[in-house]
């Protein structure tokens, strides 16, 4: 298993503290984004959970436990993935990593009542290793009311010397009930000077301005980035629709060519590129150095400065909301929105339409 990286050592450790010291409760909770690296944390934490001899806080890596982790075959191992559709095949597996490295995120819709179901009865028969079981469930804010109340007398008690890990993108969009019997541990993302080191520690051929770029519309989450950066087609499509987004702000390009050079992305990506521009404007409006604002070394700050800060705000939630409901989002809002922008920044800055 390779290393965590430095931002999930702590929460890691937080984990390994509790169970050293056997206040374990029967479940744990991670607030933690998929781009910061949720599945390895979890993964790490559950592979100590079932170590036969951990050398704490690390497992011992030569056990039969570890060793059949490590190949992804753990009969005691168990995980509930979301799903991009309610219905189909089962989404339980046995390996704490996926094969084929889909991408972060990506139609991750559901976290199915049958797949939660069958992990209770999992859990209820004994450990064929005789060390105990542990269970992870992804993307735990996609399970449905009805399915959390179907499985929460297992989730408040689950059976001894069995643990249920579930990671989620924040505390908030889970069931109290669910919340209140289990350690909560929260991950903060790292600093965006850690996170670069990070990204060019595991691909040094980025470009520092690719790594920032990447960064930023990934907010801050590495993993998100590095996926990012990676998939080169995506990252270029950002800059070209930013340059013409920057060339029709600044009267050298038209407004169509910009909306249109938008339009192939994929629409949450707009929105975020968008409000982070329009967060990056206010921040340089404030006083904020241009050197830290990555999106204004692309777009010239002074043009976009015509637009007055009470528009910017309102902008700025419009597409906060929007970033954060992506599929509900019809797929041109934003270009649409942007278009509107457009308009009203040329308004605002006097120019002939
Ligand atoms: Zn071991």
């Amino acid at each position: 298993m390779p290393e965590l990286p430095s931002w999930l050592r702590k929460p890691y450790a937080e984990f390994a503290a509790a169970l050293e010291a056997g206040r374990l409760p029967g479940s744990v909770i991670f607030a933690c984004p998929e781009g910061l690296g949720a599945r390895d944390l979890v993964a790490a934490c559950a592979r100590l959970y079932l170590c036969h001899s951990p050398r704490f806080p690390e497992p011992c890596a030569v056990c039969r436990a570890c060793e059949l982790n490590a190949a992804g075959t753990h009969p005691d191992f168990l995980r509930v993935r979301a799903t991009a559709s309610a219905e189909g095949a089962s989404a339980l597996t046995h390996s704490p990593f996926d094969a084929d490295d889909e991408e972060l995120g990506s139609g991750a819709r559901y976290v199915r009542i049958d797949d939660l179901r069958e992990l209770c009865h999992w859990l209820s028969e004994s450990a064929a290793l005789g060390h105990g079981k542990a269970a992870i469930i992804e993307n735990a804010q996609l399970m449905q009311q009805g399915a959390a109340n179907a499985v929460l007398k297992t989730f408040e008690e689950p059976p001894s010397g069995s643990l249920i890990i579930m990671w989620a993108q924040s505390f908030d969009t889970l069931l109290p009930t669910i919340l209140s019997r289990a350690l909560k541990i929260s991950v903060a993302a790292p600093s965006k000077q850690e996170g670069l080191q990070w990204l060019s520690s595991r691909d040094p051929r980025l470009t520092p301005q690719g790594a920032e770029l990447a960064l930023t519309l990934c907010r801050g989450e590495p993993l998100s980035a590095l996926a990012m950066a990676h998939d080169g087609n995506t990252l270029a499509a950002v800059g070209a629709a930013l340059g013409a987004f920057a060339a029709a702000l600044s009267g050298r390009g038209g407004y169509d060519e910009a909306c249109e050079a938008f339009a192939p992305l994929p629409s949450a990506l707009t929105a975020r590129a968008l409000s982070e521009f329009v967060l990056e404007v206010l921040k340089y409006k404030a006083g904020g150095g241009q050197q830290d604002l990555p999106l204004l070394k692309i777009i010239p700050a002074k043009a976009a400065c015509a637009l007055p800060a009470d528009h910017l705000f309102k902008a700025w939630r419009e597409l906060t909301a929007i970033a954060a409901a992506p599929p509900l989002l019809p797929s041109r809002a934003p270009v649409a929105l942007l278009r509107a922008w457009l308009y009203a920044l040329k308004g605002a800055s006097g120019t002939a339409r």
